[in-house]
């Protein structure tokens, strides 16, 4: 029997949320297209991101850093000696694993659990940035694609205190594309090659971190409980010391149960002043905030909260994927909130061919366009598979105009989680809508 997965997988293809990466090729491992609904459920996801952690405080600047940059940055930030999985092989069928996420029970030196002929080799590290070339000949630079938005924003720190002179705590904020070489990109969004990335900078006085970092914990689960994930599949999970990353003095996972079991969602991490520190060295340049009040120059401490958004899509859609029975037939259903269903509402003529219904239609479905952008004209199939094609991709409202629309200017107003209907007057529509 198919399972959850595989469901959401199909149902992301077959409805233009997301699609394998250069599939006509036969695909690429580890990389994904976001088709038209995918991209506006993304949207949803940046949008309320910064309305909330952006424009909802005044101690947050976001920017928009190169992908590419300098490789002395990574020099500098560790990357290039320390961003590595531990790498072993089989020597039959050549398939990679990461050591640390072998099936439980086998290790390096043991049989394959691919081709089960072959023995794995003992790990070596193996660096998951991607290198690439800047300038045309043979002479041309070496550097890597970013594995993390998050040092676009060490390198912007002066910057943003030489033009907006913030006061201790602020923040950087950034959205944008990471990169990792990941030796096995698996579970469909989970792990993939190529990612997006919301991420924070929240700098600080070093002996206020505990309170900060207790903050931004909580900042981070009302989030997601904001976006719809329920409290009962979130965990967070504190990294052991000798499981941190090289910046990390203190970590936390979140983690959520998707259908392939518990996995990292996000993490809040303790960076301490370790980047700063390091690009200050590197560079050169005078990485220290001055204290007007105590007139000291110190390096800030940092806390780190990061959010992947494609990890968000798939928390999304597990949570979301719904199957139940209405009247007497099985149906499926996105329960996306409101403001994460990239439809918020579908406008059909009960039938396609009477004009005077279309007309109708087409009227009503320009007039809210202007109010609510987020909505779809559908005249497709007959209502049953409209309705059923609007529950498959969430949209929370069905609008359908009939004879009697033309009579008394009211329509029937389908929620897609009940399958009820009401008579609702056109005058009344949006404001019902978005209640
Ligand atoms: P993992 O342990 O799963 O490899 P990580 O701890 O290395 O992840 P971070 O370096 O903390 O991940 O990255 C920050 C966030 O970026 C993660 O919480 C996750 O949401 C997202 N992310 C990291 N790697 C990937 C990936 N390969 N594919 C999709 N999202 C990713």
């Amino acid at each position: 029997m198919e399972g959850i997965m595989e469901k959401i997988v199909s149902l992301s293809k077959r409805r233009g949320f997301i699609y394998q990466g250069s599939e006509i090729y036969g695909g690429l491992s580890g990389t994904w297209d976001y088709g038209p609904l995918g991209v506006t459920l993304k949207e949803n996801i940046k949008n309320a991101w910064r309305k909330r952690f952006v424009f909802g405080r005044s101690d947050m600047y976001e920017i928009d850093s190169a992908l590419l940059m300098s490789s002395e940055v990574w020099k500098a930030s560790g990357h290039a000696q320390g961003f590595a999985d531990p790498l072993v092989e089989c020597s039959e069928c050549k398939v990679r694993f990461r050591a640390d996420q072998l099936p439980a029970g086998v290790a390096s030196g043991n049989k394959c659990p691919n081709c089960k002929k072959g023995t794995l080799s003992s790990p070596r590290q193996f660096n998951m940035m991607f290198k690439t070339r800047i300038g045309a000949d043979e002479t041309a630079g070496e550097t890597y694609l970013r594995p993390e938005t998050a040092q676009g924003m060490f390198t912007n720190f002066k910057n943003i205190i030489d033009t907006f002179h913030p006061d201790l705590p602020f923040g950087l904020a950034q959205i944008g594309k990471a990169f990792r070489n990941e030796i096995s990109p698996r579970d469909f969004l989970f792990r993939a090659r190529e990612f997006e990335q919301m991420e924070i900078e929240y700098f600080i006085r070093e002996g206020e971190w505990k309170e900060h970092f207790e903050n931004w914990r909580k900042e981070m689960l009302s989030w997601c409980e904001g976006i719809g994930l329920p409290k009962k599949s979130l965990h967070e999970k504190e990294v052991a010391q000798e499981n941190l990353a090289h910046y990390s003095k203190r970590t936390i996972d979140f983690e959520f149960d998707y259908p392939f079991g518990k996995n990292e969602l996000y993490g809040l991490a303790y960076r301490t002043d370790f980047d700063l520190a390091n690009h200050s060295n590197g560079s050169g340049a005078d990485l220290r905030f001055y204290d007007e009040e105590t007139k000291e120059r110190f390096i800030p401490h940092v806390i780190e909260p990061t959010f992947g958004i494609d990890r968000t899509v798939l928390a999304l859609l597990s949570s979301a994927y719904c199957e139940d029975e209405l009247s007497g037939e099985k149906r499926v259903f996105l329960a996306f909130t409101y403001d994460m269903a990239p439809v918020k509402a579908a406008v059909f003529p009960l039938l396609k061919n009477k004009p005077e219904l279309v007309k109708k239609a087409k009227d009503l479905f320009a007039t809210l366009k202007k109010d609510i952008p987020q909505i779809m004209f559908d005249d497709n199939g007959n209502i049953g598979k409209r309705y059923r094609r609007q529950d498959e991709i969430g949209t929370p409202y069905c609008i359908t105009i009939d004879f009697q629309t033309l009579e008394d200017d009211t329509v029937t107003l389908r929620n897609r989680d009940s399958g009820k209907q009401e008579r609702v007057a056109v005058s009344a529509l949006s404001g019902s809508i978005k209640k």
